[in-house]
Protein backbone atom coordinates (compact mmCIF):
# COMPACT_ATOMS: atom_id res chain seq x y z
CA UNK A 1 0.00 0.00 0.00
CA UNK A 2 2.45 2.23 0.61
CA UNK A 3 4.67 1.46 -2.26
CA UNK A 4 1.56 2.67 -4.07
CA UNK A 5 1.55 5.73 -2.06
CA UNK A 6 5.07 6.65 -3.09
CA UNK A 7 4.26 5.83 -6.90
CA UNK A 8 1.47 8.20 -7.09
CA UNK A 9 3.00 11.08 -5.29
CA UNK A 10 6.49 10.61 -7.84
CA UNK A 11 4.14 10.77 -10.47
CA UNK A 12 2.48 13.53 -9.33
CA UNK A 13 4.28 15.85 -6.91
CA UNK A 14 6.06 18.57 -8.98
CA UNK A 15 9.55 19.27 -7.79
CA UNK A 16 11.15 22.43 -8.93
CA UNK A 17 14.63 22.69 -8.24
CA UNK A 18 16.03 26.33 -8.19
CA UNK A 19 19.77 26.39 -8.31
CA UNK A 20 22.57 29.28 -7.38
CA UNK A 21 20.25 30.48 -5.01
CA UNK A 22 21.95 32.77 -1.77
CA UNK A 23 22.13 31.71 1.63
CA UNK A 24 22.03 35.00 3.36
CA UNK A 25 22.42 32.95 6.64
CA UNK A 26 25.89 34.32 7.92
CA UNK A 27 28.44 37.05 5.99
CA UNK A 28 29.65 34.03 3.75
CA UNK A 29 26.72 34.90 1.30
CA UNK A 30 27.23 31.17 -0.54
CA UNK A 31 25.84 31.35 -3.48
CA UNK A 32 25.65 27.66 -5.01
CA UNK A 33 22.99 26.18 -3.05
CA UNK A 34 20.34 24.03 -4.75
CA UNK A 35 16.48 24.09 -3.46
CA UNK A 36 13.93 21.41 -4.02
CA UNK A 37 10.45 22.70 -3.99
CA UNK A 38 7.81 21.41 -4.22
CA UNK A 39 3.85 22.77 -3.60
CA UNK A 40 4.34 22.08 0.25
CA UNK A 41 7.05 24.36 0.23
CA UNK A 42 11.32 23.29 0.46
CA UNK A 43 11.58 19.93 0.48
CA UNK A 44 15.47 19.49 0.16
CA UNK A 45 18.37 22.06 0.20
CA UNK A 46 21.80 20.58 -1.16
CA UNK A 47 25.47 22.08 -0.49
CA UNK A 48 24.11 24.10 1.91
CA UNK A 49 25.87 23.87 5.80
CA UNK A 50 23.99 22.34 8.66
CA UNK A 51 23.44 26.45 9.85
CA UNK A 52 22.18 27.34 6.00
CA UNK A 53 19.59 24.11 5.83
CA UNK A 54 18.20 25.41 8.73
CA UNK A 55 17.67 28.91 7.44
CA UNK A 56 15.83 27.46 4.55
CA UNK A 57 13.85 24.61 6.49
CA UNK A 58 13.09 26.43 10.14
CA UNK A 59 11.05 29.49 8.44
CA UNK A 60 7.35 28.39 7.33
CA UNK A 61 5.92 30.87 4.18
CA UNK A 62 2.71 30.50 4.83
CA UNK A 63 0.77 34.31 5.30
CA UNK A 64 0.58 35.45 9.51
CA UNK A 65 -1.21 37.93 10.84
CA UNK A 66 0.75 41.10 12.58
CA UNK A 67 -0.26 41.54 16.33
CA UNK A 68 -0.62 44.45 19.09
CA UNK A 69 -0.29 43.42 22.84
CA UNK A 70 -0.40 39.60 21.49
CA UNK A 71 -3.69 39.87 19.36
CA UNK A 72 -3.84 38.97 15.67
CA UNK A 73 -4.50 42.55 13.88
CA UNK A 74 -4.45 43.64 10.36
CA UNK A 75 -1.70 44.89 8.36
CA UNK A 76 -3.27 48.59 8.70
CA UNK A 77 -3.81 48.29 12.01
CA UNK A 78 -0.84 46.97 13.14
CA UNK A 79 1.49 50.11 11.20
CA UNK A 80 -1.22 52.57 12.94
CA UNK A 81 -0.58 51.45 15.88
CA UNK A 82 3.53 51.57 15.20
CA UNK A 83 3.01 54.55 13.96
CA UNK A 84 1.14 55.87 17.29
CA UNK A 85 3.74 54.69 19.10
CA UNK A 86 6.81 56.30 17.00
CA UNK A 87 5.21 59.62 17.38
CA UNK A 88 4.39 59.97 20.67
CA UNK A 89 7.92 58.66 21.25
CA UNK A 90 10.46 61.74 22.44
CA UNK A 91 13.73 59.21 21.74
CA UNK A 92 13.17 56.77 19.71
CA UNK A 93 15.67 53.90 18.76
CA UNK A 94 15.53 51.72 15.55
CA UNK A 95 17.99 48.78 16.15
CA UNK A 96 19.07 46.06 13.91
CA UNK A 97 19.66 46.01 10.42
CA UNK A 98 21.81 43.11 9.90
CA UNK A 99 19.61 39.83 8.56
CA UNK A 100 17.26 42.03 6.27
CA UNK A 101 18.05 43.47 2.91
CA UNK A 102 20.08 46.97 2.04
CA UNK A 103 16.52 48.18 0.51
CA UNK A 104 15.05 47.96 4.13
CA UNK A 105 18.07 49.56 5.30
CA UNK A 106 17.91 52.28 3.42
CA UNK A 107 14.15 52.54 4.70
CA UNK A 108 15.00 52.71 8.10
CA UNK A 109 17.51 55.31 7.94
CA UNK A 110 15.27 57.24 6.55
CA UNK A 111 12.64 56.67 9.27
CA UNK A 112 15.10 57.52 12.00
CA UNK A 113 16.00 60.76 9.93
CA UNK A 114 12.13 61.15 9.88
CA UNK A 115 11.66 60.87 13.13
CA UNK A 116 14.91 62.65 14.76
CA UNK A 117 15.81 58.66 16.18
CA UNK A 118 18.81 56.88 17.28
CA UNK A 119 19.78 54.06 14.71
CA UNK A 120 22.26 51.54 15.01
CA UNK A 121 23.19 48.11 13.78
CA UNK A 122 24.23 44.92 15.45
CA UNK A 123 27.62 45.97 14.63
CA UNK A 124 27.64 47.79 17.67
CA UNK A 125 28.36 44.50 19.67
CA UNK A 126 30.42 43.04 17.21
CA UNK A 127 32.68 44.61 14.39
CA UNK A 128 31.46 48.09 15.43
CA UNK A 129 35.89 48.25 16.56
CA UNK A 130 36.45 47.16 13.43
CA UNK A 131 34.69 50.34 12.17
CA UNK A 132 36.31 52.63 14.18
CA UNK A 133 39.78 50.98 13.05
CA UNK A 134 38.97 51.30 9.40
CA UNK A 135 38.30 55.02 10.14
CA UNK A 136 41.81 55.56 12.10
CA UNK A 137 44.09 53.26 9.96
CA UNK A 138 42.16 52.75 6.56
CA UNK A 139 41.26 48.98 6.01
CA UNK A 140 43.59 47.24 3.38
CA UNK A 141 41.41 44.41 2.35
CA UNK A 142 40.55 42.27 -1.26
CA UNK A 143 37.57 40.16 -2.20
CA UNK A 144 37.38 36.35 -0.95
CA UNK A 145 37.89 35.77 -4.72
CA UNK A 146 41.19 36.48 -4.34
CA UNK A 147 41.66 34.84 -0.94
CA UNK A 148 40.74 31.90 -2.81
CA UNK A 149 43.12 32.00 -5.98
CA UNK A 150 45.89 33.51 -4.52
CA UNK A 151 46.59 33.74 -0.53
CA UNK A 152 49.23 30.86 0.36
CA UNK A 153 49.27 32.28 3.74
CA UNK A 154 46.18 32.45 6.15
CA UNK A 155 45.43 33.82 9.19
CA UNK A 156 42.70 33.51 11.63
CA UNK A 157 42.55 35.73 14.62
CA UNK A 158 40.01 35.48 17.02
CA UNK A 159 37.08 33.15 15.24
CA UNK A 160 36.50 29.70 15.02
CA UNK A 161 34.65 29.67 11.33
CA UNK A 162 34.84 26.14 11.40
CA UNK A 163 31.28 26.76 13.80
CA UNK A 164 30.28 30.08 12.70
CA UNK A 165 30.92 29.83 9.35
CA UNK A 166 31.15 26.21 8.17
CA UNK A 167 31.81 26.56 3.98
CA UNK A 168 33.84 29.30 4.13
CA UNK A 169 36.86 27.02 4.68
CA UNK A 170 35.90 24.81 1.45
CA UNK A 171 34.60 27.97 -0.72
CA UNK A 172 36.80 30.92 0.37
CA UNK A 173 40.08 30.03 2.29
CA UNK A 174 41.90 26.75 3.82
CA UNK A 175 40.36 24.10 1.87
CA UNK A 176 39.23 26.06 -1.40
CA UNK A 177 41.33 25.52 -5.00
CA UNK A 178 42.09 28.42 -6.62
CA UNK A 179 44.58 29.30 -9.86
CA UNK A 180 47.52 29.77 -8.09
CA UNK A 181 46.72 27.12 -5.04
CA UNK A 182 45.27 24.35 -7.50
CA UNK A 183 46.09 21.69 -4.60
CA UNK A 184 44.03 23.40 -2.10
CA UNK A 185 44.91 23.25 1.73
CA UNK A 186 48.54 21.87 0.71
CA UNK A 187 48.94 25.29 -1.08
CA UNK A 188 48.62 27.31 1.98
CA UNK A 189 49.88 27.92 5.38
CA UNK A 190 46.96 28.39 7.87
CA UNK A 191 47.65 30.31 11.12
CA UNK A 192 45.35 30.54 13.89
CA UNK A 193 45.44 33.30 16.57
CA UNK A 194 43.09 32.40 19.84
CA UNK A 195 42.91 32.23 23.61
CA UNK A 196 42.36 28.74 23.57
CA UNK A 197 42.16 25.60 21.51
CA UNK A 198 38.95 25.44 19.47
CA UNK A 199 37.65 23.33 16.38
CA UNK A 200 39.65 25.72 13.84
CA UNK A 201 43.12 26.23 15.76
CA UNK A 202 42.89 21.87 15.77
CA UNK A 203 43.09 22.12 11.81
CA UNK A 204 45.57 25.43 11.41
CA UNK A 205 49.27 24.47 10.80
CA UNK A 206 50.44 26.89 13.81
CA UNK A 207 48.52 27.73 16.68
CA UNK A 208 48.84 30.57 18.83
CA UNK A 209 47.80 30.76 22.23
CA UNK A 210 47.63 34.19 23.53
CA UNK A 211 46.78 35.31 27.17
CA UNK A 212 43.62 36.61 27.12
CA UNK A 213 43.60 40.31 26.80
CA UNK A 214 47.08 40.16 25.60
CA UNK A 215 45.89 40.64 21.86
CA UNK A 216 47.21 44.05 21.26
CA UNK A 217 50.61 43.15 22.81
CA UNK A 218 51.16 40.35 20.52
CA UNK A 219 50.60 42.39 17.97
CA UNK A 220 52.76 45.19 18.31
CA UNK A 221 55.65 42.35 18.80
CA UNK A 222 54.53 41.09 15.51
CA UNK A 223 54.87 45.19 13.99
CA UNK A 224 58.51 45.36 15.75
CA UNK A 225 59.59 41.67 14.22
CA UNK A 226 58.23 43.00 11.14
CA UNK A 227 60.32 46.03 11.22
CA UNK A 228 63.60 44.14 12.00
CA UNK A 229 63.39 45.12 15.83
CA UNK A 230 64.64 42.70 18.47
CA UNK A 231 62.68 41.58 21.46
CA UNK A 232 64.53 41.18 24.73
CA UNK A 233 61.51 39.30 26.04
CA UNK A 234 61.17 35.39 26.02
CA UNK A 235 57.24 35.52 25.69
CA UNK A 236 54.74 38.11 24.96
CA UNK A 237 51.25 37.48 25.71
CA UNK A 238 52.07 34.32 26.57
CA UNK A 239 53.73 33.32 22.86
CA UNK A 240 57.03 32.71 22.61
CA UNK A 241 59.31 35.67 21.33
CA UNK A 242 60.88 32.39 19.18
CA UNK A 243 57.59 31.54 18.13
CA UNK A 244 56.50 35.42 16.89
CA UNK A 245 60.08 35.86 15.08
CA UNK A 246 58.80 32.98 13.00
CA UNK A 247 55.77 34.25 12.11
CA UNK A 248 57.01 37.29 11.28
CA UNK A 249 59.55 35.72 8.92
CA UNK A 250 56.71 33.79 7.62
CA UNK A 251 54.26 36.68 6.71
CA UNK A 252 56.86 38.80 5.41
CA UNK A 253 57.87 36.09 2.38
CA UNK A 254 54.81 34.43 1.80
CA UNK A 255 53.32 35.38 -1.73
CA UNK A 256 49.93 36.92 -0.65
CA UNK A 257 48.80 36.92 3.30
CA UNK A 258 45.52 37.54 4.49
CA UNK A 259 44.08 37.42 7.92
CA UNK A 260 40.63 36.84 8.89
CA UNK A 261 39.34 39.38 12.06
CA UNK A 262 36.97 37.61 14.44
CA UNK A 263 34.84 38.80 17.68
CA UNK A 264 37.84 37.43 19.83
CA UNK A 265 39.91 40.33 18.52
CA UNK A 266 37.32 43.08 18.02
CA UNK A 267 35.68 42.48 21.81
CA UNK A 268 38.60 41.45 23.81
CA UNK A 269 40.45 43.92 25.73
CA UNK A 270 41.79 47.12 23.60
CA UNK A 271 38.90 46.24 21.03
CA UNK A 272 39.67 48.79 18.48
CA UNK A 273 42.57 49.59 19.52
CA UNK A 274 43.32 45.81 18.47
CA UNK A 275 42.39 45.89 15.12
CA UNK A 276 43.74 49.35 14.46
CA UNK A 277 46.95 47.55 15.26
CA UNK A 278 46.64 44.81 12.87
CA UNK A 279 45.28 46.64 10.16
CA UNK A 280 48.54 48.84 10.77
CA UNK A 281 50.67 45.20 11.26
CA UNK A 282 49.31 44.37 8.04
CA UNK A 283 49.66 47.78 5.98
CA UNK A 284 53.58 47.84 7.21
CA UNK A 285 53.57 44.34 5.80
CA UNK A 286 52.79 45.99 2.10
CA UNK A 287 56.29 46.71 2.08
CA UNK A 288 57.54 43.48 1.67
CA UNK A 289 54.81 40.88 0.07
CA UNK A 290 51.10 41.37 -0.54
CA UNK A 291 49.33 41.86 2.51
CA UNK A 292 44.85 42.26 3.02
CA UNK A 293 42.48 41.33 5.75
CA UNK A 294 38.92 41.03 6.06
CA UNK A 295 36.61 41.08 8.57
CA UNK A 296 34.76 37.85 9.91
CA UNK A 297 31.13 39.56 9.62
CA UNK A 298 28.11 37.12 11.19
CA UNK A 299 24.77 38.24 10.17
CA UNK A 300 24.34 37.76 6.38
CA UNK A 301 24.01 41.52 5.44
CA UNK A 302 25.35 43.34 8.17
CA UNK A 303 27.85 44.48 5.93
CA UNK A 304 25.16 45.71 3.88
CA UNK A 305 23.87 47.70 7.03
CA UNK A 306 27.60 49.18 7.47
CA UNK A 307 27.20 50.06 3.71
CA UNK A 308 23.64 51.72 3.69
CA UNK A 309 23.56 53.86 7.20
CA UNK A 310 27.40 55.20 5.50
CA UNK A 311 26.22 55.98 2.45
CA UNK A 312 22.99 57.56 4.30
CA UNK A 313 24.47 59.02 7.02
CA UNK A 314 28.49 59.32 7.03
CA UNK A 315 28.51 56.55 9.95
CA UNK A 316 28.06 53.10 9.84
CA UNK A 317 26.51 52.39 13.58
CA UNK A 318 25.60 54.37 16.79
CA UNK A 319 23.75 57.15 14.98
CA UNK A 320 21.48 59.65 15.86
CA UNK A 321 19.15 62.15 13.96
CA UNK A 322 17.92 63.98 17.00
CA UNK A 323 19.72 67.08 16.21
CA UNK A 324 17.97 67.01 13.18
CA UNK A 325 21.30 65.81 11.22
CA UNK A 326 23.38 62.67 11.59
CA UNK A 327 25.40 62.43 14.76
CA UNK A 328 28.05 59.43 15.60
CA UNK A 329 28.70 58.21 19.07
CA UNK A 330 29.84 55.01 19.51
CA UNK A 331 29.03 54.31 23.15
CA UNK A 332 26.65 57.52 23.06
CA UNK A 333 23.85 56.22 20.85
CA UNK A 334 25.10 52.45 20.48
CA UNK A 335 21.69 50.42 21.67
CA UNK A 336 22.89 48.11 24.30
CA UNK A 337 24.24 51.81 26.08
CA UNK A 338 21.29 53.98 25.20
CA UNK A 339 18.95 50.89 26.58
CA UNK A 340 20.93 50.25 29.74
CA UNK A 341 20.64 53.85 30.94
CA UNK A 342 17.01 54.02 29.81
CA UNK A 343 17.41 56.90 27.37
CA UNK A 344 14.54 55.57 24.96
CA UNK A 345 11.27 55.08 24.82
CA UNK A 346 10.14 53.33 22.00
CA UNK A 347 12.27 50.74 19.62
CA UNK A 348 11.98 49.12 16.56
CA UNK A 349 13.89 45.92 16.26
CA UNK A 350 14.61 45.35 12.62
CA UNK A 351 15.72 41.23 11.88
CA UNK A 352 17.16 41.07 14.64
CA UNK A 353 16.53 39.62 18.88
CA UNK A 354 18.54 42.02 21.30
CA UNK A 355 16.72 40.33 24.21
CA UNK A 356 18.28 37.08 22.86
CA UNK A 357 21.94 38.34 23.16
CA UNK A 358 22.08 41.54 24.98
CA UNK A 359 22.91 42.31 28.29
CA UNK A 360 20.37 41.72 31.07
CA UNK A 361 19.87 45.32 31.65
CA UNK A 362 19.65 46.75 28.39
CA UNK A 363 17.32 43.59 27.18
CA UNK A 364 14.95 43.97 30.12
CA UNK A 365 14.36 47.60 28.80
CA UNK A 366 13.01 46.39 26.15
CA UNK A 367 10.21 45.09 28.06
CA UNK A 368 9.65 48.98 29.67
CA UNK A 369 8.96 50.87 26.07
CA UNK A 370 6.64 49.91 23.58
CA UNK A 371 8.59 47.87 21.02
CA UNK A 372 7.84 46.76 17.59
CA UNK A 373 9.78 44.14 15.59
CA UNK A 374 9.62 43.02 12.28
CA UNK A 375 10.64 39.39 11.69
CA UNK A 376 9.82 36.31 9.82
CA UNK A 377 10.98 34.03 12.34
CA UNK A 378 9.38 34.23 16.29
CA UNK A 379 11.90 35.52 18.64
CA UNK A 380 12.50 36.55 22.26
CA UNK A 381 12.20 40.46 21.28
CA UNK A 382 8.86 39.79 19.53
CA UNK A 383 7.67 37.85 22.53
CA UNK A 384 7.83 41.18 24.72
CA UNK A 385 7.05 43.74 21.63
CA UNK A 386 3.93 45.20 21.64
CA UNK A 387 3.54 45.46 17.93
CA UNK A 388 4.89 42.25 15.69
CA UNK A 389 4.68 42.27 12.01
CA UNK A 390 6.30 38.35 10.86
CA UNK A 391 7.42 40.01 7.19
CA UNK A 392 8.80 37.89 4.50
CA UNK A 393 12.16 36.26 4.60
CA UNK A 394 14.53 37.46 2.44
CA UNK A 395 16.21 34.82 0.68
CA UNK A 396 13.39 32.37 1.22
CA UNK A 397 10.70 34.25 -0.54
CA UNK A 398 12.02 37.72 -1.32
CA UNK A 399 14.48 39.05 -3.25
CA UNK A 400 16.70 42.20 -2.51
CA UNK A 401 20.43 43.04 -2.30
CA UNK A 402 23.02 41.69 0.35
CA UNK A 403 26.65 42.41 1.00
CA UNK A 404 29.43 39.52 1.58
CA UNK A 405 31.65 39.99 4.22
CA UNK A 406 34.30 41.25 1.51
CA UNK A 407 31.90 44.06 0.46
CA UNK A 408 30.81 42.38 -2.71
CA UNK A 409 27.08 42.79 -3.39
CA UNK A 410 24.73 39.67 -4.95
CA UNK A 411 21.05 39.54 -5.34
CA UNK A 412 19.14 37.05 -3.37
CA UNK A 413 17.47 34.38 -5.72
CA UNK A 414 13.56 33.11 -3.84
CA UNK A 415 13.11 29.76 -4.00
CA UNK A 416 9.14 30.32 -2.89
CA UNK A 417 6.68 32.77 -3.61
CA UNK A 418 5.96 34.82 -1.23
CA UNK A 419 3.23 34.85 1.27
CA UNK A 420 3.83 38.37 3.37
CA UNK A 421 4.56 41.60 3.19
CA UNK A 422 8.25 42.46 3.36
CA UNK A 423 10.56 44.73 5.74
CA UNK A 424 10.60 47.38 3.06
CA UNK A 425 7.20 47.42 2.45
CA UNK A 426 6.52 47.86 6.31
CA UNK A 427 8.74 50.27 6.47
CA UNK A 428 7.31 52.21 3.37
CA UNK A 429 3.97 52.06 5.31
CA UNK A 430 5.18 53.09 8.65
CA UNK A 431 7.40 56.05 7.28
CA UNK A 432 3.96 57.12 5.30
CA UNK A 433 2.16 56.96 8.60
CA UNK A 434 4.51 59.07 10.46
CA UNK A 435 3.64 62.66 10.92
FE1 LIG B 1 24.82 29.67 4.58
FE2 LIG B 1 26.99 30.60 5.87
FE3 LIG B 1 26.56 27.96 5.70
FE4 LIG B 1 27.26 29.36 3.51
S1 LIG B 1 28.53 29.03 5.34
S2 LIG B 1 25.64 27.79 3.64
S3 LIG B 1 26.20 31.31 3.88
S4 LIG B 1 25.27 29.47 6.76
Amino acid sequence: MSDVIEATKSETAEVRVVENVVCSFCGCLCDDIVVEVDDGGITRVRKACANGRGFFTHYRPAPRQPSVNGQGVGWKEAVAEAAQILNAADSPLIYGLSSTVTEAQRKAVKLADRLGAMIDTTSSVCHGPTGLAMQAVGEPTCTLGEVRNRADLLVFWGCNPAVSHIRHSSRYSARSKGMLTPNGRQDRTVVAVDVRPTASTRTADIFLQVQPGADFDVLAALRALVQGKEIAMETVGGVPATQLSDLADRFKTCRFGVAFVGMGLTQSRGRDLNVSELFTLVADLNQYTRFSVIPMRGHGNVAGADQVLTWQAGYPFAVSFARGYPQYGPGEFSTVDVLARGEADAALILASDPVAHFPRAAARQLEHIPTIVLDPMPSLTARVARVVFPTACYGVDAAGTVYRMDGVPLRLRPALPRARPTDEEVLDQIIEAVM
